[in-house]
């Protein structure tokens, strides 16, 4: 398979319970490497242009102001087959729903505030890592 690089954030929910730590070690365990890291305050316009292809649904305005109600962690991940890895890690959207032992079945509360975002195909990870990162400050190794 392939050396890959998606895009994860660690949402503001997760960030406030303090499993920053706890999280990137699934990365690490995983294969996965931090490439590329931030954390930062999404202003909205920030969280809505991320969110852009989501901007008719019916969640959309409580995702926005989700995603900017506090800091969230912004980081590249690579590794083989890295976006797959990512979305097995994550878990289901919902984290009902999602298998035990994944991010979501341990850290998140509901399919709204769900801890963790990770790219979903290559394209998308391509245009979401340079949403955040210009390339000077990605760092493959
Ligand atoms: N979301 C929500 N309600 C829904 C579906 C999605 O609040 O009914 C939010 C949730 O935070 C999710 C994000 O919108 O992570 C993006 O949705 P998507 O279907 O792309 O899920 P993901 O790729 O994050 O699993």
């Amino acid at each position: 398979m392939a050396i890959e690089r998606t895009l994860s954030i660690i949402k503001p929910d997760a960030v406030a319970k303090n499993v920053i730590g706890q999280i990137y070690s699934r990365f690490e365990g995983a294969g996965l490497k931090v490439i590329a890291a931030r954390m930062m305050q999404l202003s909205q316009a920030d969280a809505e242009a991320f969110y852009a292809v989501h901007k008719e649904r019916p969640f959309f305005k409580d995702l926005v102001s989700f995603m900017i109600s506090g800091p969230v962690m912004v980081q590249v991940l690579e590794g083989e087959g890295a976006i797959l890895k990512n979305r097995d890690l994550m878990g289901a959207t919902d984290p009902k729903k999602a298998d035990k032992g994944t991010i979501r079945a341990d850290f998140a509360d509901s399919i709204d505030a769900n801890a963790v975002h990770g790219s979903d195909a290559a394209e998308t990870a391509a245009v979401e890592i340079a949403f955040f990162f210009p390339a000077m400050n990605i760092h493959s190794r």
